[in-house]
C-alpha cells in the first residue's frame, strides 16, 4: 500500500474491501472519507476516475488527492467496524432494494438479513413463476453466505459478502 493510504487511513488495518460502481477507467482521484467516530484516520478511502469523482452518489468526501496509481475505479477501502459497515451496505443499497429497514430488528443483522434474503427469494419465484430469469438469482447465492455468518457473529464474513452482493446489485 502506498504510504498516502497508511497516512489518510491514520494506520488503521483495513475493514474491508468493496467496489462499489463498475467502471473500466482508472482512478485519477483518492477520495478521502469523513473522520472515523473514534481516533484517527479517514472512515473510508476511494479511487475514482474523473467521471465518478463529481458524480458518484452515497460517498462525500471530506477531500480529493490526485492519485497517479493504476488502481480500478470505484475500489474503496473501507476502514470502518464491520457493524458500521453492514449499516453503509443498508443505507446504500440493501434497504432501498428490499424495504428491509435495520432499524426495525434493534440491530441484530441476522435477523435483518434473513429478512431480505426472503424478500429477494420471493421475487426470484415470483420471475420464475412468470417463466423469466430474475438478476437477483446470483445475489440469493451470496447473500445466503452473508445471512449464515451473521448467524453465527462472524460480521467480518457478512460485511464481505454484502459487498459482493453490493457489486451484484449494480447490474440490476
Ligand atoms: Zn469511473
Amino acid at each position: 500500500m502506498p504510504s498516502i493510504v497508511q497516512e489518510l487511513s491514520g494506520h488503521r488495518d483495513l475493514g474491508g474491501l468493496r467496489r462499489v460502481v463498475e467502471c473500466p477507467a482508472k482512478a485519477t482521484v483518492l477520495r478521502e472519507g469523513p473522520a472515523q467516530d473514534s481516533g484517527p484516520g479517514a472512515a473510508w478511502l476511494a479511487y475514482l476516475c474523473p467521471v465518478h469523482a463529481v458524480g458518484l452518489d452515497g460517498w462525500p468526501g471530506a477531500a480529493n488527492h490526485p492519485d497517479p496509481g493504476a488502481m480500478p475505479c470505484g475500489t474503496v477501502l473501507d476502514y470502518r467496524s464491520s457493524e458500521q459497515q453492514l449499516q453503509s451496505h443498508a443505507d446504500l443499497w440493501l434497504t432501498p432494494l428490499t424495504g428491509v429497514d435495520p432499524a426495525a430488528y434493534g440491530g441484530a443483522w441476522a435477523d435483518v438479513l434473513d429478512q431480505a434474503d426472503r424478500v429477494l427469494l420471493a421475487r426470484v419465484e415470483e420471475a420464475a413463476a412468470a417463466g423469466e430469469d430474475s438478476p437477483l438469482q446470483n445475489m440469493l447465492a451470496v447473500m445466503d453466505v452473508a445471512r449464515r455468518a451473521a448467524a453465527r457473529g462472524d460480521l467480518g464474513v457478512t460485511a464481505a459478502s454484502l459487498g459482493y452482493c453490493e457489486t451484484l446489485a449494480q447490474r440490476l
